[in-house]
C-alpha cells in the first residue's frame, strides 16, 4: 500500500466530526439524479490516481447513464474503466472528452452503495477508488464474463403421431428422439435429452433441420451449493427470551426510520440463529430483502443448510458470497441478487456490500470477530460498515454474540444500541463448569513445562472410558516453536521476520508463520558448529503426538491450517467427529467457533495465556472471549459438559471472570481499564505504518511524519512517539509505528490525510494508515 494523497477529493465537512458516523450533506448531494438526461459525468477510474473527473456523454448514450454506471472512459492516451459517482448539466473542468461505452446493461452501485463509499473513503482514510475496488467484484468491476448459456430443447409446434410414424421407417434414430421431444412439458437441456435418450447431438441437429424441433440457448446459473439437497424446515418454538427479542426485531422492523442498532447478547447455543431465521421471515412479509453477515470459518455447509433450508420456497432466493467461490459462482450470485432474484444474502465480510434493494434488515453474527476487520485498504471493519449501511438504506440492523466487543456493549450500555440478552441455553443445558489448572504448581511437579496437567490427563481418561468426545485447545501451530543453541545461544530466526522459526516435525522442515518462509533443519548450530540444538516451546503438532502416546487406543485427530490444506479434509474430520469415530480432537481456533458438537463434554484450553500477553490493548478481551467461545464446545448435548483452563496467571481478570461466566463483570473492569487508558471505545485510534527495506529510512520517515503530525493536531489529539513495531521485522522490511488516539475520528482522518498528502516519502517507503485498528504487531 503506497501512500494516497487525494487533493482533489471532496472532504467531509469539518464540523461534522463524531463517532455515531453521520454522513455530511457534501457527500448525500453527489449521489441526487439530475431531473434531466445527463450531459456531462463525474466519474472515478478504477486505477488509483486520486482524482475524480469529467467526460461528456454523447446523446446516443445519455439515457442510459445514471449514478453508478460503469463506462469505459478515454485516460491520457489509453481507455480505463470508472464508475459513474455523479450526473452534472455542466462542467467547467477544460478540455472535457466524451465517454466511449457504458460497460455491463445496468448502474451496478445504487445512490445507497455510492454514499457508503464515500463515508468509507473519509472514515478509513482512503481513496474512493480503493473502496470501489473493495466494494464491486472484480468479475463484476470488469463486465467481461456473462452468465454460462446453455442449449434448451422444445418441439417446434404439436407434433402428430404421424409424423413420428413417418419418421420411423426413414430414420428410426430420430424419431425416437422426437417422440421424447413431443412428450416435453417445458424446455429441457439439450445435453441432459441426450443423455436420458442415449442419443447424439447429429440426431438432434437433423430434426432442428427438418423443422421439428427448436433450440433456445438460455441463461444458467452457477450455483455453489446447486448440486446439494436442503430439506425443508418450519420455524422452531421459541423461548420466552427468544420471544422478547423477536418482538424488538419486529417492532423495529415496523418503524425503521428511527430503529436503533439492536445489540443480540446471547449465551452460546441460547438459540439466536432461529431468531435471525424468523426475523429474516418477517421482513421478507415486509416486502424487504435481509443480510446475515458470519465470520467466514463458520461459513460452513451447514450454517448454508439451515438457511436454505428455511427459505425452501425459493431455492434460488439465498445467495451466498464468500472468498472461495470461482469467478463464475460470484459473478450469478452477484447478478442473482442485483436483478434482484435473489432476497436474502448470507456471506463473509465483503457480502456487506451485497447490491441488495430494499433492505429490510442486517444481521452481523458474532459481531465481536476480529475477521470482520480488513487487514489491507480499505482497512474497513464489516460490523460497522453494516451499522453505516443501515443507516443510509433506513434498515434494521441486529448484532448478535455471546461475547460482544467493548465497543458494541459500550454503545448499548450509554443507549446508542438497543440491549437484548439471552442468559439460557434452549436445550436446557447448563453452563459447562470451569475448570483453572495452575501452571506454575504443575511444573513444579513435572519438573517440566507441562502439556497436559495430571487433571486434564485424568478427565480425558475419564471421557474415554464413558465413549465421550474431548476437544485439545492450542492456539499455536506447529511441533516446537523455537530452537536454541544451548552452547552460543544463537536462535533460529526468520531471516525476513523478527520471529522464530517453528519446526513441523511432519514435514522435518522449519517454516515462518508470517511470510512462509522455510529451511531445512539443521543438525548442528549454523553459528558455532556444536551438536547442541534445543527445541523448545509447543504446537498442536506435539500436543497431538504427546496425547496420541499418552492414550495409545483413543482415535486423536489434529485440525489447523496444517492439516487441512484441502477443503475436503475439513468436511471429513468435522463429519467424523461428529459421526463419533474420533475420540480426542486437537486444534487451533479452527475448532473454536460456532461448531455443534453433542457428545464433547470436555473441553482442554492447553495454554489460555497465549493471547494474553500481546502488546495489544484488546489481549484480554479477546482472552476472555476465546475461552467462553471455546467453552460453548462443550455440554451442548443431555450431558453437561467440563473446561480445563491451564494458565500460569490463574488470577488475571479475563481467566477469572470467563470462569464464572461472568460477562457484565468482566465488561465493567474492562471498560474502566480502557477509559482510564483512553483506549477505544472512549477514544477512537489510528495507526499509522511506516515499512522500508531500509531500517534508517524507515525511521527517519516516521519520525519525520510524527513531527509533522504534532503540527498539524491539536491538543485534542493524542500522539504518540513513531517507535519500532512489536514485530520490527516482517517479510524483510523493517516497520515503525505511529499511533494516534482522539474522539472525533473524521477530523482525525482528515487532518492525517492532508499530512500525508503533504509530505513527499522516498520511494522505498510505504504507509499504510489503518483507522480503528485491530492489528498491532
Ligand atoms: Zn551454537
Ligand atoms: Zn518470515
Amino acid at each position: 500500500m503506497g501512500l494516497q494523497p487525494m487533493s482533489h477529493r471532496q472532504d467531509a465537512d469539518a464540523t461534522n466530526d463524531d463517532q455515531s458516523m453521520h454522513p455530511s450533506r457534501d457527500q448525500l448531494n453527489s449521489g441526487v439524479l439530475s431531473p434531466s438526461e445527463p450531459r456531462f459525468v463525474r466519474v472515478v477510474i478504477d486505477r488509483a490516481i486520486h482524482r475524480e473527473l469529467d467526460y461528456a456523454v454523447p446523446e446516443t448514450l445519455a439515457e442510459r447513464v445514471s449514478v453508478g454506471s460503469r463506462l469505459r472512459v478515454p485516460f491520457r492516451d489509453k481507455s480505463a474503466l470508472a464508475t459513474v459517482l455523479a450526473v452534472l448539466d455542466q462542467s467547467d473542468a477544460k478540455g472535457i472528452r466524451p465517454i466511449e461505452a457504458i460497460v455491463g446493461e445496468a448502474p451496478v452501485l445504487s445512490e445507497q452503495l455510492l454514499e457508503l463509499a464515500k463515508w468509507m473513503s473519509a472514515y478509513y482514510c482512503c481513496s474512493i477508488e480503493t473502496v470501489i475496488r473493495s466494494l464491486l467484484p472484480q468479475v463484476v468491476r470488469r463486465a467481461e464474463m456473462g452468465w454460462k448459456k446453455q442449449l434448451f430443447v422444445q418441439p417446434t409446434g404439436k407434433i402428430e403421431s404421424e409424423e413420428i410414424e413417418k419418421l420411423r421407417r426413414r430414420a428410426p434414430r430420430q424419431a425416437e428422439l422426437l417422440q421424447a421431444i413431443a412428450q416435453l412439458e417445458k424446455p429441457v437441456r439439450a445435453a441432459e435429452l441426450l443423455r436420458q435418450t442415449s442419443l447424439d447431438n447429429q440426431t438432434l441437429r437433423a430434426l432442428v433441420k427438418r423443422g421439428l424441433a427448436e433450440l433456445r440457448e438460455e441463461a444458467v446459473a452457477r450455483d455453489p451449493h446447486g448440486d446439494e439437497q436442503f430439506l425443508a424446515t418450519t420455524s422452531l418454538a421459541v423461548n420466552p427470551e427468544q420471544e422478547f427479542a423477536l418482538q424488538e426485531i419486529m417492532s423495529a422492523l415496523g418503524a425503521p426510520d428511527n430503529a436503533r442498532p439492536i445489540l443480540l447478547h446471547g449465551v452460546t447455543g441460547s438459540g439466536k440463529t432461529e431468531i435471525y431465521l424468523q426475523a429474516i421471515r418477517s421482513a421478507l412479509e415486509l416486502g424487504r430483502n435481509a443480510i446475515v453477515l458470519v465470520p467466514e470459518i463458520s461459513l460452513t455447509p451447514q450454517t448454508v443448510e439451515r438457511f436454505k433450508g428455511r427459505f425452501s420456497e425459493t431455492p434460488d432466493g439465498v445467495a451466498v458470497l464468500h472468498s472461495h467461490l470461482s469467478e463464475g459462482e460470484r459473478h450469478d450470485e452477484w447478478h442473482k441478487i442485483q436483478s434482484g432474484r435473489a432476497r436474502i444474502v448470507i456471506g463473509a465480510r465483503s457480502a456487506v456490500f451485497a447490491p441488495l434493494k430494499n433492505l429490510g434488515l442486517i444481521v452481523v453474527d458474532e459481531e465481536h470477530e476480529t475477521t470482520y476487520k480488513q487487514e489491507e485498504a480499505p482497512r474497513y471493519h464489516a460490523r460497522d460498515v453494516a451499522v453505516m449501511r443501515a443507516k443510509i438504506e433506513k434498515c434494521v440492523i441486529v448484532l448478535g454474540s455471546a461475547t460482544p466487543s467493548l465497543e458494541s456493549y459500550h454503545n448499548a450500555k450509554r443507549g446508542k444500541y438497543g440491549l437484548v440478552t439471552l442468559t439460557q441455553r434452549v436445550d436446557q443445558c447448563q453452563m459447562p463448569l470451569m475448570r483453572i489448572v495452575d501452571l506454575r504448581q504443575e511444573r513444579r511437579k513435572q519438573k517440566a513445562a507441562a502439556i497436559l496437567s495430571e487433571k486434564l490427563r485424568s478427565a480425558i481418561a475419564d471421557r474415554l472410558e464413558k465413549r465421550e468426545q474431548t476437544i485439545l485447545f492450542l492456539n499455536r501451530r506447529g511441533f516446537s516453536t523455537s530452537l536454541l543453541c544451548s552452547n552460543c545461544g544463537e536462535a533460529r530466526d526468520c531471516p525476513n521476520c523478527s520471529v522464530a522459526l517453528t519446526f513441523h516435525r511432519h514435514v522435518a522442515r522449519l517454516n515462518c508463520h508470517l511470510c512462509g518462509h522455510t529451511a531445512a533443519v539443521p543438525k548442528k548450530c549454523p553459528a558455532c558448529g556444536q551438536d547442541a540444538l534445543i527445541y523448545s516451546g509447543f504446537g498442536t503438532e506435539k500436543v497431538e503426538l504427546t496425547v496420541a502416546h499418552l492414550f495409545p487406543t483413543a482415535v486423536v485427530r489434529r485440525m489447523d491450517a496444517d492439516s487441512m490444506t484441502r477443503k475436503e479434509a475439513y468436511r471429513e474430520t468435522l463429519r467424523s467427529f461428529r459421526g463419533g469415530k474420533i475420540d480426542i480432537l486437537v486444534g487451533t481456533q479452527m475448532i473454536a467457533k460456532g461448531l455443534h458438537f453433542p457428545n464433547v463434554t470436555l473441553v482442554g484450553i492447553i495454554n489460555a495465556d497465549l493471547s494474553l500477553h500481546l502488546p495489544d490493548f484488546r489481549a484480554g478481551e479477546r482472552t476472555f472471549q476465546l475461552l467462553t467461545q471455546v467453552a460453548g464446545r462443550a455440554g451442548r448435548g443431555d450431558t453437561p459438559g467440563e473446561v480445563f483452563v491451564q494458565t500460569y496467571t490463574p488470577f488475571s481478570p479475563s481467566i477469572q471472570f470467563a470462569r464464572h461466566h461472568d460477562f457484565a463483570g468482566y465488561f465493567e473492569q474492562e471498560l474502566e481499564f480502557r477509559e482510564r487508558c483512553d483506549f477505544p471505545p472512549f477514544k477512537h485510534a489510528i495507526l499509522i505504518t511506516v515499512r522500508s527495506p531500509h531500517e534508517t529510512r524507515a525511521k527517519f520517515s516516521a519520525e519525520t511524519l510524527t513531527r509533522r503530525l504534532k503540527e498539524t493536531l491539536g491538543s485534542e489529539f493524542i500522539l504518540g512517539d513513531a517507535t519500532p513495531a512489536p514485530l520490527e521485522k516482517l517479510q524483510g522490511q523493517f516497520r515503525f509505528h505511529i499511533l494516534m488516539r482522539g474522539q472525533a475520528i473524521m477530523r482525525l482522518s482528515r487532518l492525517v490525510r492532508e499530512t500525508l498528502d503533504k509530505l513527499p516519502f522516498p520511494e522505498d517507503v510505504t504507509v499504510a494508515i489503518d483507522v480503528d485498528p485491530y492489528q498491532l504487531l
